[in-house]
């Protein structure tokens, strides 16, 4: 969500850097953007509402400048328009700021007694003028941030300038993601690591509650109490190439197309190494629990299905923002997934902290190496879907379903498995290939206001995410329902060609859903099928279909997901929407 970059250093142009950096970030969803530099000694803003574009357009790119930092918001607090917009600043302080300042209110009537005036409605910018009001009574930067942290509760990746010494940018980070990536005789900061990675591919984690002060030849770590702690550099192993769109149209597309290849490297890595003991062993644990947010959440959902079948043991699947103020039954002989595609997702990571204080075993699902879940569970594991981009998750979202497949069959006779799991990149490249078919479809449905999907079972949990890939990308409304509780109200909203996408892919129940599929059309819907190719389902109940190729059930029920992303890709296309940076949604949600 949102995001922060920064640049010190005489190699490069300030401006430049961070104009191309913050287009990096772009994926990560914001609404506005704005850019503060040193001049002459003079620290200058620029911030504009919407695209970075827009602020390119305000900015002078041959100024030289060799130290700046900008951010593009992802408003929380106050409306996205151009006060509200990152920098702030307050006495001496510019400031960017990632996240939410929960007691700002307090503060801010605090600051406000002081004399101190407000331009926003920002919390960020209460922070930026406490730190001010701090710095005024310290005259010591350090000495400010310790109080600052102290002060302050929530969530926050800070990075700031100070009129007194402008050859330096502060980094302070607490539950928002922050790195500081090196350079020779320059350093950068950014929200993440793609955004450096054509510079550099060094880099350094801060952990909540650190600060660093950083300039062209220095990085200054300190800890939480302000000592200062060695520098532990890493070094980014993936594909810097991944965060280019290639030969597609969209980064979402790109990533479907990536679907092939990152089940095989899940099938490699775990399975045909027989490495899959080198997964958890969910029998060991009482209970477990799946919390997630979002696509994460519906994978849960099919997780679920899997580990019930085929462990025989249950699961409940609960919604991380929900878990966190529950009643919780939680013991130390209960395991806690947390899934996340960033493993940066804040209501994700507190429920996490919640498992572990409840002394529960935590096992992270994440795709970003090194992101904040993955260092807080007691076990990680990637789902090697390689950097996602578009806001829209595909390719990770089929990752963790397929990682929670196989973190199920452990002890199943897996000669069946391997044979079936390694024809699924083929046919899952045939189903992406049907593209003619999901713009027929897309064509059909493109112009309506509301679009249903049913399914029973783990069908109803793809429906889940059919439905909300549909909505985050085509914003066209749209509701999931399981097959049998639509005569429970919903029914009452089918009406004369209302689009309802009905998903088959278990035969045991695809009686009881044809029936629903039939009592709709009956009132007037059309009605597009997705359904496995064994299953047979007489012409007259369907207006379209989408056949799934035969194999394994859990697996049919995996590739039905496909014809769902690559249509609602199409009906997005067709509605020229922006596919990968939808409004208002953010890739990586860093707010809880
Ligand atoms: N809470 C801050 C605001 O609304 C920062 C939002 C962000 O993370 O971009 O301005």
């Amino acid at each position: 969500m949102c995001g922060i970059i920064g640049y010190v250093g005489k190699k490069k142009s300030a401006l430049s850097f961070i104009v191309e950096g913050l287009k990096c970030l772009e994926y990560r969803g914001y609404d506005s953007a704005g850019i503060a530099y040193v001049d002459d000694e003079n620290i200058k803003i620029v911030k504009s509402e919407g695209q970075i574009s827009n602020l390119e357009t305000k900015l002078n790119m041959n100024v030289e400048s060799s130290i700046g930092i900008g951010h593009t918001r992802w408003a929380t607090h106050g409306i996205p328009n151009e006060i509200n917009s990152h920098p702030h600043r307050s006495g001496s302080i510019t400031l960017v700021h990632n996240g939410i300042i929960e007691n700002y209110m307090e503060i801010k009537d605090e600051l406000g007694k002081e004399g101190k005036k407000f331009l926003s409605d920002t919390d960020s910018e209460v922070a930026a003028c406490l730190i001010d009001s701090l710095f005024e009574k310290t005259k010591d930067m350090k000495e400010a941030i310790l109080l600052f942290k102290k002060k302050v509760k929530g969530s926050y990746a800070i990075a700031l300038m100070v009129d007194e010494d402008t050859s330096k940018i502060y980094v302070i980070k607490n539950l928002s993601p922050l790195i500081i990536g090196l350079g020779s005789d320059e350093n950068f900061i950014a929200s993440d690591v793609p955004a450096i990675l054509k510079w550099t591919k060094q880099y350094v984690t801060l952990s909540d509650g650190e600060f660093a002060i950083v300039d062209d030849k220095n990085i200054d770590l300190y800890d939480i109490d302000g000592v200062e702690k060695e520098v532990l550099v890493k070094t980014f192993s993936g594909d810097a190439s991944s965060i280019d769109k290639g030969e597609y149209e969209h980064f979402m597309l790109k990533e479907i197309h990536e679907e092939p290849e990152v089940i095989k490297t899940l099938i490699s890595e775990y399975l045909m190494e027989d490495n899959l003991s080198s997964l958890p062993n969910l029998r060991n644990y009482k209970n477990v629990t799946i919390v997630a947010c979002g696509s994460a959440y519906h994978a849960g959902l099919v997780g679920k299905h899997f580990i019930e079948n085929n462990l025989d043991i249950p699961v409940s699947v609960e919604l991380a923002s929900e878990f966190k103020y529950k009643k919780l039954f939680i013991n130390d002989e209960d395991v806690v997934i947390a899934i996340s595609q960033s493993g940066e997702t804040a209501d994700t990571l507190a429920a996490v902290k919640i498992a572990k204080s409840l002394k529960a075993h935590t096992i992270g699902i994440v795709n970003v190496k090194e992101s904040s879940i993955a260092r807080e569970v007691d076990e990680v594991i990637y789902t090697l879907a390689g950097s996602e981009i578009a806001v829209a998750t595909t390719k990770a979202y089929l990752s963790q379903i397929v990682l929670l497949l196989l973190i199920s069959i452990q002890d199943m006779n897996l000669v069946e498995w391997k044979k079936e799991l390694s024809s699924l990149p083929v046919k899952i490249e045939k189903l992406i290939n049907e593209e003619n078919l999901y713009k027929k479809i897309a064509s059909e449905v493109k112009d309506r206001d509301d679009i249903f999907f049913i399914g029973r079972q783990i069908d109803y949990a793809i429906c889940l995410e059919g439905s909300l890939k549909l909505k985050e990308i085509s914003y066209i409304h749209s509701e999931a329902y399981a097959a049998g509780e639509l005569k429970h109200g919903t029914i009452s909203l089918i009406s004369q060609d209302t689009p309802v996408f009905a998903v088959i892919t278990d035969e045991i129940i695809a009686e009881k859903t044809i029936s629903n599929i039939k009592e709709v059309k009956s009132r007037g819907a059309r009605i597009f099928l997705v359904i496995s190719e064994d299953i047979y389902i007489p012409e007259e109940v369907y207006d379209f279909v989408v056949v799934i190729p035969n194999a394994l059930k859990s697996i049919v029920s995996i590739m039905s997901v496909i014809p769902l992303q690559m249509i609602s890709y199409e009906v997005a296309k067709l509605r020229g929407c922006s596919i990968d940076k939808p409004r208002n949604l953010a890739k990586s949600v860093t707010v809880e």
